[in-house]
């Protein structure tokens, strides 16, 4: 192993660097499905990539190490990783989760796990007074994001984990809109981190992936299980890509979250901008609990325009910045939580979590800030209602 202190050189040199067969700097591509047993119980190490593929354990170790976990786990999306991590749960267990949590997540407790008695509930966990009196015998977890999607509500990490500690409950942390570069729940107490890898550690806008990362040998020997029994595993080419995107991770992330905050303050004195969502605006919610346990606000911010600007010319009219789902990659991208990536959680739901259908979610990419600026500024132009 190579020789550093910061996490700017892990990303280059963490986990399993190069190969030791050949000494290519890269992890190979191990497109094997199976591997050559010499005799009867003799392998080196590997028997099916279902189970175990050099590529994929390379990215394996790499995002343990980063995340400061003891094991990691690769599967073939975010919600995979998600699924994989809430099979740790059993009927009659329940889950608490942040009331601004992915919609996918929502979903799959909602609509998949429901089916075998694994219950939720919705809760403020910004609010660690409330959250202490809402965590009955059932409960078994609480999964949080931080900043939280799409109105980037922070919550208190630390002291998440300290309440659950108290209750002998799991710390999940879903990182996606953070990465190892930005914060790292585990050192803040935290005991699983998933990740939505398809955003900012892929970066590229170029696959899908989830990762987990435990703090412990016996969350890593239950999740091993489940990865192998469950399979949603991921392949050693997405592998390779995703070890590829992690090592800009830091370069990338210093240019989102420059451009980021250019962008933040550019809107916050707009004319046409009713609200900032951006969690390193001195007054937004949690702006010192994010300060505490983050490097920055990150790269995403939502913002809401007045009444008389009418948003779906403003999305016809970016034509730098694309209107897609996701978020993370190197091209600016716009969407509109309330009917494309929050569509999932009811009306009244929303209107309670505050995703109005006036709410714009913005992802920064890593272009010039000029450019992104001005998109934004003719579109707003365009969008105004004479
Ligand atoms: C995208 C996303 C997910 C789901 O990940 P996929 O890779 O799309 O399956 C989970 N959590 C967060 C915060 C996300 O942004």
């Amino acid at each position: 192993m190579s020789n550093y202190k910061n996490i700017d050189s892990a990303l280059i040199h963490g986990g399993i660097y190069g190969d030791r067969f050949t000494g290519a700097v890269n992890v190979p591509i191990y497109q094997t499905s199976t591997y050559e047993q010499s005799g009867l119980g003799e392998n080196k190490g590997w028997e099916y990539s279902r189970t175990g593929n050099p590529t994929r354990a390379a990215l394996e170790a790499l995002i343990a190490e980063l995340e400061g976990g003891t094991h990691g786990f690769a599967f073939g999306s975010g919600m995979a990783a998600i699924t994989a991590v809430l099979s740790l749960f059993k009927t009659g267990d329940k889950v608490i989760i942040s009331s601004n949590v992915y919609g996918g997540t929502f979903r799959v407790l909602d609509k998949v796990f429901n089916h075998f008695g694994i219950t939720y509930s919705i809760e403020n966990t910004a609010d660690i007074n409330t959250l202490d009196s809402k965590i009955t015998a059932d409960v078994k977890a609480i999964l949080i994001e931080s900043p939280a999607n799409p109105l980037l509500t922070i919550t208190d990490i630390k002291a998440v984990a300290a309440l659950a500690k108290k209750h002998g409950i799991l710390t999940i942390v879903d990182n996606t809109f953070m990465t190892p570069y930005l914060q790292q729940p585990i050192k803040l107490g935290a005991d699983i981190v998933v990740h939505s890898a398809t955003k900012y550690l892929g970066g590229h806008s170029d696959l899908v992936a989830g990762l987990a990362v435990v703090n412990n040998e016996d969350l890593a020997e239950k999740l091993a299980f489940i990865q192998n029994s469950t399979g949603g595993v991921l392949g050693p080419f997405d592998s390779f890509l995703l070890i590829r995107g992690i090592k800009t991770l830091g370069v990338r992330m210093d240019r989102h979250t420059f451009n980021a905050k250019k962008a933040a303050q550019f809107l916050l004195k707009h004319k046409a901008v009713k609200k900032v969502y951006y969690p390193s605006l001195e007054d937004a919610q949690g702006y010192e609990i994010n300060k505490n346990q983050a490097k920055n606000g990150g790269a995403m911010i939502s913002f809401e325009l007045y009444e008389n600007y009418d948003i779906k010319t403003f999305f016809k009219s970016l034509s730098l910045i694309a209107l897609a789902e996701s978020l993370g990659g190197v091209e600016s991208l716009v969407c509109h939580p309330a009917s494309m990536t929050h569509a999932s959680i009811p009306y009244e739901t929303r209107q309670k979590v505050g995703i109005t259908d006036g709410l714009i979610r913005l992802s920064l990419g890593i272009e010039n800030i000029d450019d992104i600026l001005s998109d934004l500024q003719q579109a707003i132009e365009k969008s105004e209602v004479k």
